[in-house]
């Protein structure tokens, strides 16, 4: 039989792919796994909409059966199976997703619970066989076939017998070299351990014969040997487990699973709850900024499921665009499977949900800046910025949300304070909170204009980024005290006994004062003596309430 090649850069990619992409070997096991379980959802789906198909969940699983003699580990679904052509065009053509096809062909874009989409998983299982054997029969279909490879050589198909619907994948597992060794992927024991690890909430169970020993009837002392069949993986999705009974490493194993991100998440949020909405949550906040975030590509949203399972993967309406860093899902039971995305909008119950949600994310984020400041300043370094912008855009009642929230940086010992520690630590004497806007903390500490501010003792925010004071202009006050720039005319800070000299010296410079003002008439509004510089002879003010730096921002806008 004839060797069909892999096309050439194929060819590279399995090799780069096997060698890079999967830091453990034993993820492969993973990715065989959930292909098994996506082909199980096929069916399920199909059987959603086709009369004649009834899914039985008895009769759906997935085997992993370990062989030490002759060194092979298989694994065996009841899911959709492949066809010939399925299996060349899904196994022999490196990054080509069948599971892709099947939601955009059943439009289920915001689909079903299936996991694949990239088309590389299945080539993990060459990260520890040689050889890779196929025997699938597809549903609906009296043929079966076999596939079968030894990496990037190419691949052979040929017909085969196989009495059900399903596949089965035949691994023939490295011999150990060296440095390397391979028999835990034929140990029992190993195998339930790695199966619990990555694939414990796939939602059909994941069989294998596990071999024990016991006492014998009638006999205290002797031992019988027994095989069993077990089920390993728990199945209950995380979200619907007792808090108590999860880990900190559960929450990120599932941040992992779900490729929320990359990194790992800065704090979880699990959330159940039982009153006239009905959901459960578990939300993440990403301790860095996705590449993306600050793009137009970027999509916020949870995975939305229905009594588990999933009818979204972006559900835009679950948060408010200044928390669209949030991942994460929301499970309700008390939404309908086959819920449009236009009904959604509408859905009062999707609405509570997000309201709820919405509270909660800004109780967690409250209580991350008081309790544990140094992780609530990674968060705000990455996205900041998005809750500024999430007070300047306000419509509604984000302001009362965010502005709890925000950090500036302080002239009070180089750090970083929430709007309410300003406040609190105000003398009762001082009227405003002030700030100072420039391109940089080194800069703004130049800055003439804060020199007497500074010398009351007032603290002074730094804004050094071009939404802050945008943001603080639709603030206006916190807490009653109103925002003051630095550079305004008027600082409220009084100074009357000085006001009579003030004025002796102003009509004995009148000559001066006006010839200035005369020179730079198309530059300035005015020339004054000014009470505030302390080292610097001149300084710029401004009148009203566009500030200087506002100026510079709006002008390099274009029209
Ligand atoms: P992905 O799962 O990201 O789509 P994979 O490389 O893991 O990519 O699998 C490629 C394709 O092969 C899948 O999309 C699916 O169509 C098909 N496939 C793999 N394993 C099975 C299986 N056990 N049953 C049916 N189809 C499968
Ligand atoms: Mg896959």
């Amino acid at each position: 039989m004839a060797k069909q090649q892999f096309k050439a850069e194929s060819k590279r990619l399995l090799e780069m792919m096997i060698n890079s992409i999967y830091s453990q070997r034993e993820v492969f096991l993973r990715e065989l796994i959930s292909n098994a379980s996506d082909a199980i959802d096929k069916i399920y789906y199909k059987a959603l909409t086709d009369e004649s198909l009834t899914f039985d969940q008895e009769n759906y699983y997935i085997k992993v059966t370990p062989n030490k003699e002759n060194r092979t580990l298989t694994i065996t679904d009841t899911g959709i199976g492949m066809t010939k052509e399925e299996l060349e065009n899904n196994l022999g053509v490196i990054a080509k997703s069948g599971s892709l096809a099947f939601k955009t062909e059943n439009e289920l874009k915001d689909g079903h619970d299936i996991i694949g989409q990239f088309g590389v998983g299945f080539y993990a299982a060459f990260m520890v066989a040689d050889v890779v054997t196929v025997v699938s029969r597809a549903l609906g279909s009296d043929e079966a076939y076999k596939w079968q490879s030894e990496g990037a050589e190419g691949y052979t198909i040929e017909p085969h017998e196989k009495d059900t619907v399903g596949t089965e994948i035949i691994l023939q597992i490295k011999e150990n070299a060296e440095e390397e060794n391979y028999d835990e992927f034929l140990e029992e024991y190993s195998l339930k351990t790695i199966i619990k690890k990555y694939s414990d909430f796939i939602r059909y169970p994941i069989k294998m014969d596990v071999s024990g020993q016991r006492p014998k009837e009638d006999s205290d002392d002797e031992l019988e040997s027994y095989v069993e069949e077990q089920t390993i993986n728990s199945m209950v999705p995380i979200w619907r487990k007792n808090k108590s009974e999860l880990t900190d490493e559960d929450y990120e194993k599932f941040y992992q699973e779900k490729h929320y991100g990359f990194d790992k998440p800065l704090k979880h949020i699990h959330i159940s709850v039982d009153g006239t909405i009905r959901y459960q949550s578990i939300l993440y906040i990403p301790e860095n900024m996705p590449f993306d975030y600050y793009s137009k590509e970027y999509e916020k949203g949870l995975e939305l499921y229905s009594n588990g399972v999933l009818i979204m993967n972006k559900s835009a309406d679950l948060l408010p665009d200044y928390f669209s860093f949030v991942k994460g899902m929301v499970d309700s039971e008390d939404l309908s499977l086959n819920i449009s995305r236009e009904m959604l909008q509408h859905d009062r119950q999707l609405k509570l949900i997000a309201k709820n949600i919405n509270k909660k994310i800004k109780n967690e984020l409250q209580s991350l800046m008081k309790n544990d400041r140094e992780k609530y300043e990674t968060f705000y370094k990455a996205f900041g910025r998005q809750l500024k912008y999430g007070v300047y855009s306000d419509f509604g009642s984000n302001k009362e949300v965010l502005q709890d929230l925000l950090l500036f940086h302080s002239s009070k010992e180089n750090k970083l304070v929430s709007l309410d520690e300003y406040v609190s630590s105000m003398p009762e004497d001082q009227k405003y909170i002030y700030y100072a806007s420039g391109e940089s903390i080194d800069r703004i500490e130049k800055l003439p204009q804060t020199e007497l501010v500074s010398e009351k003792g007032y603290e002074i925010l730094y804004f050094t980024e071009d939404i802050d004071e945008f943001a603080i202009k639709m603030l206006m006050n916190y807490k009653e005290k109103e925002f003051k720039s630095v550079s305004s005319g008027d600082l409220g800070i009084e100074s009357d006994e000085n006001e009579a000299q003030t004025e002796t010296e102003r009509a004995e410079n009148k000559d001066l004062f006006d010839f200035m003002k005369n020179v730079l008439s198309s530059k300035v509004k005015d020339v004054r003596i000014s009470k505030r510089l302390k080292s610097h002879p001149v300084c710029l003010t401004t009148e009203g309430d566009v500030t200087i730096e506002m100026e510079k921002i709006l002008s390099a806008m274009p029209d």
